[in-house]
């Protein structure tokens, strides 16, 4: 009998359109196994993961270049619960939700020794925390770390130093569109077989930052927590409001095209 391939996508799975951007319909579980997939099977060849959530739509209006690197990336996830009320606004569709910090947490508990990570972002120092104690928790290995303020101008210098670390996962977290960009552009060079943008999920991994209580991640609803407690978030709010607006909008358009 042979097994199934964990790096194809079963029929189940589907990929929809969410304004110009993909969006995988795929569980936490189905993620994982394809992630472990791309790392642990040959060809190990890179491949991109994005975490969609509504500020990347609202940004990525005004930057292409961040359109692009969502539009060619492997695998789309919905990263909360905003995503997912687009997509039942927009297709009818319910989508699973795969959350960064899920993916990263659930990839280090299901390979633990196996894995090799390398922690790409975050302000200097915190990355070498959460490295210490993702080994302490998880026992995987750690590939490198380093920070993420750094110029492009330094750019290849940083993925040269992914690429020569042998790791299987780089989490880039270096802000929204940012860390999508760079993986997207120099995945040839970072050469790890998974690059995810992981937004702040370094400074959670380093206890820089908390994650969201649990109750709140339970019902997807964690982005009000955030965007509640942290007044560096509090800006954010409007983005959230023009990201409804952007659906119910685009809701509109589609019920005048079917008519
Ligand atoms: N970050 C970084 N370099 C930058 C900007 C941000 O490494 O130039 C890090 C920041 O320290 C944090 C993560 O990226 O660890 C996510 O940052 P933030 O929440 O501000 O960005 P978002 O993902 O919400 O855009």
């Amino acid at each position: 009998m042979t097994r199934p391939d964990p790096t194809a996508a079963s029929a189940s799975e589907a990929r929809l359109t969410l304004f110009d951007l993909p969006l995988d319909v795929v569980t936490l579980e189905q993620t994982l196994d394809r992630l472990g997939g791309w790392m642990f099977r040959a060809p190990r060849s890179p491949h991109t993961v994005v975490t969609l959530n509504p500020e990347f739509i609202v940004q990525s209006r005004t930057q292409p270049e961040f359109v692009r690197a969502m539009q060619e990336a492997d695998l789309v996830t919905a990263d909360g619960v905003g995503i997912v009320w687009a997509a039942r606004q927009l297709h009818g569709r319910e989508v699973p939700r795969a959350p960064g910090y899920d993916i990263v947490k659930g990839l280090m508990q299901r390979h633990g020794s196996e894995l090799r990570v390398f922690f790409l972002g975050a302000r200097p120092g915190v990355a070498e925390q959460a490295a210490q104690n993702a080994m302490r928790d998880y026992g995987i290995q750690v590939a490198g770390v380093h920070h993420g303020y750094f110029d492009s101008s330094e750019d290849q210098r940083v993925a040269e130093l992914v690429g020569a670390s042998g790791a299987h996962l780089v989490l880039t977290g270096m802000g929204a569109g940012r860390q999508e960009i760079f993986n997207q552009y120099w995945r040839q060079v970072l050469a790890a077989p998974v690059l995810l943008g992981c937004g702040g999920v370094i400074d959670v991994f380093a206890g820089t930052a908390d994650l969201a209580p649990a109750w709140t991640r339970k019902l997807g609803v964690e982005f009000i927590w955030r965007v509640g407690l942290d007044r560096k978030r509090w800006n954010r709010a409007p983005r959230l409001a023009q990201f409804m607006r952007l659906v119910q909008a685009e809701k509109r358009r589609q019920g005048r095209g079917t008519q």
